[in-house]
């Protein structure tokens, strides 16, 4: 099976992804932690990545694609993947789309996990994280033993500026922008099913499995 997940921050879709790995037993591949691990190496890329992740920019396209056409050559992949961050433009898309060719490989389905704005900056505004261990707490359903304080040392726990709602419906734009294009790329292929994600973590699931089968039958 291989799958492409896509969906806005604060919709459940990391553990969604690790659902997905489960169900299917294929390697999720998350091209932010193959950069962050890289830029711990000596590997001549780890240093350009990290030169655009410390200036808080993308990693530029071409980068991204010889990163992931080396991890699809690893054995794991075989049984197929699931990519989680990638492709994020329509260049990345259409180069993967080239990458499998090669291997007389296609895509099965792109999810995309859907959310309303509010709902999306209600879950994510109430994220809390401490300053000491980085441990972190939900107000809603992961809240610390004692208001305000975390459980591990004490010290009071805080709102990173990512969280706060002003900055939540910032990232939102911006990612809607970006992904419209991917998101009409697959839809135009036939290979797009979209899953609203406000409901419970194993309803989403069940729906995602669904939409998957559904997909399948109609080939
Ligand atoms: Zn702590």
């Amino acid at each position: 099976m291989r799958i492409i997940l896509i969906g806005p921050p604060g919709v459940g879709k990391g553990t969604e992804a690790e659902l997905l790995k489960e169900h299917y037993q294929i390697p999720h591949i998350s091209t932010g932690q193959i950069f962050r691990s890289l830029t711990q190496t000596d590997k001549p890329v780890g240093k350009i990545i990290h030169n655009f992740i410390s200036r808080g920019e993308f990693v530029p396209d071409d980068v991204t694609n010889d990163v992931v056409a080396y991890r699809l050559m690893e054995k794991d992949c075989e049984k197929g993947f699931l990519f989680d961050g990638y492709p994020r433009t329509v260049f990345q898309a259409e180069a993967l789309d080239n990458m499998l060719k090669e291997k007389g490989q296609k895509l099965d389905v792109v999810v995309f996990i859907n959310g309303k704005d509010d709902e999306i900056v209600e879950r994510l505004s109430g994220r809390r994280v401490c300053p000491v261990c980085g441990a972190t707490y939900h107000l809603l359903n992961k809240k610390p033993k004692v208001e305000g304080l975390c459980d591990f040392d004490g010290a009071k726990i805080i709102q990173r500026e990512d969280d706060m709602p002003e900055t939540v419906l910032k990232r939102l734009t911006i990612y809607r922008n970006q992904t419209e294009p991917v998101i009409e790329y697959y839809k135009e292929k036939g290979l797009l099913v979209e899953v609203d994600g406000a409901g419970t973590i194993m309803g989403t699931h069940q729906s995602v499995l669904k939409v998957i089968g559904e997909l399948s039958d109609i080939d």
